[in-house]
């Protein structure tokens, strides 16, 4: 017996478990005509065994159904806090399906695709004045691969002066791909501790940085949404010690169009196209994630590079000193037309628009619930704001509860448990996409969830109650993944 006391929405099976056996998607009356020769019965396949057998109109409806649970940015709000889920204006995907550049195929000579080379030339451009870097790659097909690409320069840059050093610096509040990239680039990682603002201590970076240390690898804003404001002098002690700075740019929707990381003392950075330039993303879906660099880096960059030639554009890949591919062709290009379409529609004063919206709405959320939840740090907040479970705690109510009844309310959870230096973490990050009234909705529903905590947390505990399947066994998942659904034949003859 459940103690539900919600009935919950009918859980969609498999269609071989919906198959009756005779039952066919289509019929054709016979046409009239002789058949041809048919082929030989050693060339054809009788059954496909456990095929499933369905009308037409249970086959279209189980893909409705399947269709309507997954829940979308076009759906509702998004507030995952670091991956900046914004809307993505439909006529980038107009663009991106313009002939031209939907049926181009890749081995194409160039002479037959100059307007996709000049697009990628540009969105180089582009790239380098927002980000205030010499030189972009844009094959790069996601922020961690952008980070093992620019890890990757990192070490090629050292090894030329002769050592490519030992360790690779990351604060605690980093991402999880940030020590994967280093690791995989041969490096050790060591972790630099946060002070209580939440920002890099600088005191301890002085006394670490060394001659084994290949390059910091910062996040700003970090993800807790705080501004390193001690960048410029970050940067120049890893400097002052022979180190590179890298910089995570997947935050750069705080900032971008008011102020450059290459401004801000970075060598290498990564932007997450999917991120900041829009495109829809999520669930391992297509991203990019180009690599910008400071001079003395753009020798390694990846080949091949399009350039300006005397008859147009071209790709050339005669860089001696390049670190080598890192994807096929040039990267995710659908991505780059959709962030290029982003790009132009707002131009430099609609980006520093982005900007100040993302941040002014990040703070309306702070300003709304922080006499409600737990505020871990005190500091300004930029794009994304972080709160903690810890007024709930006391009821017995964590983190999980509250995002689980997030979805009965009708909105996507925000990141949750993440960073990993705030306990119970509740990340919000609501974009410049959202008006107000949505923002309110959002606020409201968070504010009668901690109420219910108060009131009625069994409610809490047993959420979300209007979806099919209710807790998921997220470790057994992870580890016992079924991938193989294997036919019940028992009862064929
Ligand atoms: C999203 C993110 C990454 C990784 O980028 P992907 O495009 O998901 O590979 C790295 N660092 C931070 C801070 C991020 O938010």
């Amino acid at each position: 017996m459940s103690a539900d006391p919600i009935p919950r929405m009918r859980r969609e099976g498999l269609l071989f478990d919906q198959s009756v056996p005779g039952k066919r998607g289509c019929g054709i009356q016979a046409a009239g005509v002789p058949e041809a020769r048919p082929l030989d019965a050693k060339f054809t396949r009788k059954e496909i065994e456990g095929f499933p057998e369905l009308s037409e109109r249970e086959v279209v409806r189980h893909f409705t159904r399947l269709s309507r649970l997954n829940y979308g940015n076009d759906q509702g709000f998004y507030p995952l806090g670091s991956c900046t889920m914004k809307y993505n204006p439909k006529v980038n995907e107009k663009v991106a399906r313009l002939d031209g550049f939907a049926e181009a195929h890749p081995l194409l000579p160039e002479e037959a695709v100059q307007g996709s080379l000049q697009l990628m030339a540009e969105m180089e451009k582009f790239l380098c004045e927002i980000a205030g870097m010499d030189a972009f790659t844009l094959q790069p097909a996601a922020g961690a691969q952008g980070e093992m690409t620019g890890i990757r320069m990192v070490r090629a840059c050292h090894e030329s002066r002769g050592n490519p050093r030992e360790v690779v610096l990351i604060p605690d509040s980093a991402h999880g791909t940030n020590p994967a990239s280093a690791h995989l680039c041969g490096y050790r990682v060591e972790e630099i501790a946060s002070d209580e603002r939440g920002c890099v201590d600088l005191a301890s970076l002085r006394k670490r940085m060394s001659e084994d240390v290949a390059v910091l690898m910062l996040t700003n804003p970090n993800t807790l949404g705080v501004f390193e404001h001690e960048i410029g002098e970050i940067c120049r002690v890893v400097h002052a010690g022979g180190g590179l700075v890298y910089l995570d740019g997947a935050n750069l929707n705080a900032f971008v169009g008011v102020a450059r990381p290459g401004d801000m003392g970075a060598d290498v950075i990564h932007i997450n196209l999917h991120k900041t330039f829009s495109t829809p993303h999520g669930g391992g879906g297509p991203g990019s994630g180009p690599v910008g660099v400071k001079e003395p880096l753009a020798r390694f960059l990846p080949v091949p590079r399009v350039v300006r030639a005397e008859k147009g554009y071209r790709f050339r890949s005669d860089f001696p000193d390049s670190i080598g591919r890192v994807h096929c062709f040039y990267g995710n290009f659908g991505i780059l037309i959709r962030a290029y379409a982003y790009i132009l529609a707002n131009g430099a004063d609609g980006l520093r628009e982005v900007a100040e919206t993302a941040v002014l709405n990040a703070n309306y959320i702070r300003k709304r619930l922080e006499g409600t939840y737990h505020l871990p740090y005190a500091s300004p907040t930029l794009h994304e704001v972080i709160f903690s479970d810890r007024n709930l705690e006391k009821h017995g109510v964590r983190t999980l509860d509250v995002a689980k009844r997030l979805m009965d309310y009708g909105f996507h959870p925000p990141t949750v448990y993440f960073p990993l230096i705030v306990k119970g973490a509740l990340m919000i990050e609501p974009t410049e996409s959202e008006g107000i009234q949505e923002l309110d909705a959002f606020a409201d529903a968070m504010i009668r969830i901690a109420k219910e905590a108060e009131e009625d947390p069994e409610v809490l505990h047993a959420a979300p109650h209007s979806t099919p399947i209710g807790r998921l066994d997220e470790a057994a998942a992870a580890r016992k993944p079924v991938l193989r659904w294997t036919p019940d034949l028992s009862h064929k003859p």
